[in-house]
């Protein structure tokens, strides 16, 4: 991002993004600073009460047409991602496909997980009515990250306006085209709530204001290291904050599985968006007697891709021009700890293109097993047996996905348990992101909260408890007129009943 155009020596109004793949400027968008994001706030707001106040079944209705103008003009909001990102078209699309998957089904189930719900009452409260139902919080800001710019923001901005919210949604200061374009395709689709989402563009400092703004909760996408500056801020107000953040995710390769379809998934968790995926495949744990097997698989299809901008390309450029040196630095660093370069190496990084690089016997205090790598470079780890595979995946201070491989799909979902991570798949990889209905999020330095799924609803909402009185009490504990007996009398029968168990 270059800023341009000062308004005041102080302050310049507009930034510039460039192409990844080229360096070639983009498009210019405005530099938001508090004042223009206070403003999309106040509208967000204002939009907000009528939104909240309809029907389910309208605000479905909403949605559903935003998901169909965005279906209509997928090549575009493709051809925008591409160009932002540098991904390949084809990536684009399915970016694009998946982010429809997601906003139908939050649009489609809002009403029935958000619904108000009767719960049961107890021996002294039988004289109530309880329920408890979600309520939206107000106004979300959302803060995103480039690699997936339109899948990931929508993970928290669909299932916030689904649960009856606003949002300011903040892209990332590579990718605010993709975010204009997904506001501004709300505002035409549903003009009668236009201004319920509003994307406001710059970097940090745009990022900061909106979480000083007032939102009722900050979704956070982004690096660990943001995150916590980020939730300090929300920490200054108590306002709710949600984090998703990298990972180092594993993949656990029994003796058992089939090693071509794990190569396969291997290669395509590692490599697809050059690697600058959260749950990408970043380390392999492999049984000792396969061990060599999987590497010479990984490798042979793994040295029949390459990056570039053409339509042969299997991934394009990194996006973040500072990336490149980061995952040099950690391939050379595993190298020289000892680690093997099985395919490429440090001379594998061409920035903007890193061609792809597997290593092996990687020492797990290198940054190439600890640090996220974000970029085409996976290392496989010969492994005693499960056991030691399963300690070695959990021994990261990142949870957030993981995979197994093995023949039999019961077992590896024992194995899948004994994962510390927020998802896992089982014989495929990224398996889950791909299904709406399942919650996404992780721990650790991954952070915390879920998207996605019925948990990615109710995370967008906060719940009200209701009780409604239908008779007056035969035993009234709540008055100062009980009578001293009758008090007693409750109390020895509680402890009576509580006692038996
Ligand atoms: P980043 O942390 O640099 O930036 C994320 C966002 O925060 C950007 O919009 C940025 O402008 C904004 N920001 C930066 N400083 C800020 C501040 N002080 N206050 C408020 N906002 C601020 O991350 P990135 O490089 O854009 O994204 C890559 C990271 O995101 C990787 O670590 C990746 O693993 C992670 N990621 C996680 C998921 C997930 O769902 N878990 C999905 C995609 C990406």
């Amino acid at each position: 991002m270059t800023e341009t155009a000062p308004a005041s020596p102080s302050r310049p109004t507009t930034f510039t993004t460039r192409s990844p793949a080229t360096g070639e400027p983009l498009a210019e968008h405005p530099l938001d600073g508090p004042e223009e994001v206070a403003r999309a706030v106040d509208r967000a707001r204002t939009a907000q009460a009528g939104w909240a106040a309809l029907p389910a079944s309208r605000r479905r209705d909403h949605l559903l047409r935003w998901k169909k103008a965005l279906a209509t003009d997928l090549d575009t909001v493709a051809r925008t991602i591409s160009d932002e990102t540098g991904k390949p078209a084809g990536d684009a699309a399915l970016e694009v496909v998946l982010t429809l998957e997601h906003l139908a089904w939050a649009a489609r189930n809002a009403a029935r997980v958000l619904r108000r719900r009767k719960v049961r009452t107890g021996l002294f409260t039988v004289h109530q009515r309880a329920s408890l139902v979600h309520r939206p919080l107000g106004v979300v800001g959302v803060i995103g990250p480039w690699n997936y710019p339109l899948f990931t923001p929508m993970g928290s901005i669909g299932y916030a306006l689904a649960a009856g919210n606003a949002v300011v949604f903040k892209p990332s200061e590579l990718t605010p085209a993709t975010g204009a374009l997904l506001a501004g395709l709300f505002d035409s689709a549903v003009p009668e709530h236009a201004g319920l989402l509003t994307t406001v563009t710059g970097a940090a400092s745009t990022g900061d204001a909106l979480a000083r703004s007032g939102v009722e909760k900050v979704a956070f996408t982004g690096s660990p290291g943001t995150a916590r500056k980020v939730m300090a801020v929300c920490a200054e107000t108590l306002t709710p904050f949600l984090a998703e953040c990298g990972g180092k995710d594993a993949v656990i390769v029994t003796g058992d599985a089939d090693l071509d379809a794990a190569a396969d998934a291997i290669v395509w968790g590692a490599l697809s968006n050059a690697g600058q995926t959260c749950a990408g495949v970043e380390r392999v744990y492999a049984v000792r007697e396969i061990h060599a097997a999987l590497c010479a698989r990984v490798v042979e299809r793994a040295g029949a891709l390459s990056p570039g901008a053409g339509a042969g390309a299997a991934y394009g450029p990194m996006t973040l021009p500072g990336q490149a040196g980061i995952v040099e630095r950690h391939v050379t660093g595993a190298v020289e700890a000892g680690g093997q370069a099985l395919l490429g190496g440090p001379d594998s990084v061409r920035a903007p293109y890193v061609a792809p690089v597997v290593l092996t016997g990687v020492p797990e205090d290198a940054a190439a097993m600890t640090d996220e790598t974000f970029g085409p470079v996976v290392s496989i780890n010969a492994v005693a047996d499960v056991d030691e595979a399963v300690e070695r995946a959990n021994a990261s201070r990142y949870a957030l996905g993981a995979a197994v491989f093995c023949r039999n799909g019961r077992a590896g979902a024992a194995v899948a348990a004994r994962l510390r991570a927020g998802v896992v798949s089982v014989n495929s990889v990224l398996g889950f992101a791909a299904v709406p209905a399942l919650p996404f999020g992780g721990s650790q330095d991954s952070g915390f909260g879920r998207i996605h799924g019925e948990e990615g609803l109710r995370a967008f909402t906060a719940v009200q408890s209701t009780t409604v009185q239908r008779f007056t009490p035969p035993i009234a504990l709540t008055s100062f007129d009980v009578p001293a007996a009758t008090r007693e009398r409750a109390v020895r029968l509680a402890r009576a009943l509580h006692r038996r168990r």
